[in-house]
């Protein structure tokens, strides 16, 4: 979907394969690994990963820190650590959002020109995927459309399913 002269892409696969400016990580608040996306782009950049992640002193729920991306083809990983589902009434709507924004924005800072995200908190912390991809949306539409980052944004689903949920999201956005 194009918006302005940028776009929103939804593609199928694992984000460490892409040769992009930069790859959104869900990491959590140690910053130093885990499962899921996170497993999977620590095995794929390397120890050098680890070793600058230390230097960071961590990430608070909702913020984002940026690394190099060492062994990965993409330039840069953007560490963002999203909420866990904990029901929906501690906040968890905003937090997710201000992964997205906090990503956007340290892109944007860096001059990076396209960005692929995962769906962040929908593995292990459970955040309803539809309501996820939503506030995704929502928030890569604004930062497009009002210049505040100026390249792609893909969204990178690791399954059809999930990039079925963003396709008719998508599809039923009558706005554009
Ligand atoms: P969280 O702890 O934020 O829920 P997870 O890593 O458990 O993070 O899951 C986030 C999303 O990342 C899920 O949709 C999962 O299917 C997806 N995922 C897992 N591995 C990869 C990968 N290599 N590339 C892209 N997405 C992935």
């Amino acid at each position: 979907m194009k918006y302005t002269t940028h776009s929103l892409n939804i593609v199928i696969g694992d984000i460490t394969r892409l040769r992009i400016d930069a790859i959104v990580n869900a990491a959590n608040t140690s910053l130093l690994g885990g499962g899921g996306v996170d497993g999977a782009i620590h095995r794929a950049a390397g120890k050098e990963l680890l070793a600058e992640c230390r230097t960071l002193g961590g990430c608070l729920t909702g913020q984002s820190k940026i690394t190099e991306g060492y062994n990965l083809p993409c330039k840069k990983i953007i560490h963002t650590v999203g909420p866990v589902w904990h029901g929906g009434d501690q906040g968890e709507d905003e937090l997710l959002a201000s992964c997205y924004r906090t990503s956007l924005d340290i892109a944007a800072q860096h001059g990076l020109k396209s960005i692929a995200f995962p769906c962040i908190s929908t593995g292990v912390y459970h955040f309803p995927k539809q309501r996820a991809a939503q506030i995704a949306i929502n928030v890569i539409k604004e930062y497009i459309t009002q210049n505040k980052f100026e390249g792609d944004v893909t969204i990178c689903c690791f399954c059809t399913k999930d990039a079925d949920i963003y396709k008719a999201l998508l599809a039923d956005d009558n706005q554009f």
